[in-house]
């Protein structure tokens, strides 16, 4: 931040309430208590006092449980919290969920995020799944020129029973060479300002490109792509103006137009799987999941994390 912009903004400090002078000295420390964690879920929920279980609005609150406010529905007379209905309601230890959304954005193994956390294995990991759950791509939209392409991964059944093949060791190779039916192609979109999407296919056709690429790409953008002839039809069918490289006839680069950066996104990506091997591909949605909201954006705090993981935020823009 620029000095001068520093002053005006400390000189703000000053109009801050008491709750928002504690709130903020709380972030500052470097240290988001339980408290702040709460704060952060109970604002929403204090603002619109909707129930969960019927969508009455006017809830009271009466009392506290578990470090969280009870709210009452004078409509049905059931009893929530800010967690209700989330995929983090009824999960324990609030006080290290700051730590554990840290330790998403570090990328860390199950191993390594138990122990900063202090948890057990089994408890990183139902949290890391409950905390990805809720992460949508929110109101994303790609804009300009959107450069698309797939990669591929190894499919992997690991923990599944009845497989019909012999178990591979983790971190196998596939029988086939190539394409085939043992890679799970997954789609990473991104535009210039380097919001990015990643979604897996169950093939790469032009309906399945279709079905991710249509929500969320702006009706102006320019979509730039590989010569895979799925692409032409998707982009025919959604409206959207295409260009595509002759990677083949070495044409990596034309004017403006490149697939570079979503080329190193799907670099970036492998690296992060790579980190945990063997992943069922049932799983790689939540890893996906985590990589855009986690790994992608530069400089994510863990308070935007466990906002994304409560429902509240969407997944932060900017890499
Ligand atoms: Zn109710």
């Amino acid at each position: 931040m620029d000095h001068d912009i520093f002053l005006v903004w400390l000189n703000e400090t000053d109009n801050l309430s008491p709750d928002q002078r504690a709130e903020a000295s709380r972030i500052l420390s470097g240290s988001p208590s339980l408290q702040a964690v709460v704060d952060l879920l109970e604002a929403k929920v204090r603002e619109d006092r909707i129930c969960p279980h019927c969508a009455s609005e006017g809830a009271i609150i009466r009392g506290h449980a578990s470090g969280l406010s009870r709210f009452f529905c004078k409509g049905c007379g059931k009893t929530f919290n800010a967690l209700t209905g989330t995929p983090l309601a009824r999960l324990r230890h609030k006080g290290r969920w700051a730590e554990f959304a840290a330790s998403l954005r570090d990328g860390e193994t199950v191993k390594v995020s138990a122990e900063r956390c202090m948890v057990a294995r089994t408890t990183a990991f139902r949290w890391r799944h409950r905390f990805l759950r809720a992460v949508t791509a929110g109101a994303i939209k790609l804009r300009g020129i959107v450069e698309a392409d797939e990669t591929f991964f190894l499919s992997s059944r690991k923990g599944e029973r009845n497989l019909d093949r012999k178990a591979r060791k983790r971190g196998g190779k596939a029988a086939k060479r190539g394409l085939s039916e043992e890679q799970v192609p997954v789609l990473v979109a991104a535009d210039r300002s380097g919001t990015t999407i990643s979604a897996v296919l169950p093939a790469v056709t032009a309906a399945h490109l279709q079905a991710v690429l249509q929500p969320l790409l702006d009706p102006d953008a320019l979509l730039v792509t590989d010569g895979c002839t799925s692409y032409p039809p998707c982009a025919a069918a959604m409206g959207i103006s295409h260009e595509s490289l002759n990677q083949t006839a070495g044409q990596r680069v034309r004017g403006e137009l490149h697939i570079q950066t979503v080329n190193s996104r799907h670099e970036r990506l492998k690296t992060f799987l790579r980190r945990h091997r063997g992943i069922a591909t049932k799983y790689l949605d939540s890893y996906l999941r985590w990589f855009q909201l986690a790994v992608i954006p530069k400089h994510q705090t863990p308070r935007a994390i466990l906002a994304a993981a409560a429902g509240i935020l969407p997944i932060s823009r900017h890499a």
